[in-house]
């Protein structure tokens, strides 16, 4: 099978936002002044995962541009990795009201979206920004005892490797989280080669896990 450009994937992925926008199903539209989608590249490597909208992201329609997104910005740098190299997405593309916490009914709902996205991007690791999307993928794993620890899951037949990181925001709440966000970041560069040399595990019409490398 070919792999896909570039445009082609940001081709699919303005199909998937433009079906998200006309979706009057979506449960936390009402109150959301934008579709916060995603950014980034759509042939990356890392794709990130946060939880929510907040003010500034429902403003500007762009996931993390408020503190918590600074900060990630400036994790982002210290790994020599630009924002417009990852593409960085959430569990629900709306702002949650008050910025409570997303609902499962609501996390749900935008899942199969975020299905979507992930199998476009098809990234080498997904990094899940606290707990909301790191229970998508790791529902019984504890962030304390996980976070920057390198997971392969089986989504949907395939194998993603997902390496689960605190909520930038909780880094700024607590030094202690920031020094453990700061550290786990600057395992992503090895972990990333690390993938890239593996073969890529995918499961057959039968159910049998076949090895392929990537041609690049
Ligand atoms: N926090 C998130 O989880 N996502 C954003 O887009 C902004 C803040």
């Amino acid at each position: 099978m070919n792999k896909m450009g570039n445009i082609e994937k940001q081709e699919l992925l303005n199909d998937i936002k433009k079906r998200m926008s006309l979706d009057d199903s979506l449960p936390l539209r009402k109150g959301a002044t934008n579709l916060v989608f995603g950014v980034g590249n759509s042939d990356a490597e890392i794709l990130f995962i946060g939880e929510g909208p907040g003010y500034w992201e429902d403003m500007k329609a762009e996931p993390f541009v408020g503190n918590a997104g600074k900060f990630l910005d400036s994790l982002l740098s210290l790994i020599k990795i630009s924002r417009k190299e990852v593409y960085i997405t959430n569990v629900v593309h709306h702002r949650p009201p008050e910025n409570r916490d997303p609902l499962p009914s609501e996390i749900q709902a935008y899942g199969r979206y975020l299905d979507e996205i992930i199998k476009v991007i098809d990234p080498k690791i997904i990094v899940t920004l606290g707990r909301f999307s790191m229970a998508k993928f790791l529902p019984n794993a504890k962030i304390s005892s996980v976070h920057g620890r390198k997971f392969v899951v089986e989504w949907n037949n395939k194998y993603l490797t997902v390496v689960p990181m605190y909520h930038p925001a909780a880094g700024l709440r607590s030094e202690d989280v920031k020094q453990k966000i700061i550290s786990d970041f600057k395992k992503l560069p090895a972990i990333l080669e690390e993938v890239r040399n593996e073969p890529e595990v995918k499961k057959n019409e039968k159910g049998v896990k076949i090895k392929q490398m990537s041609l690049i």
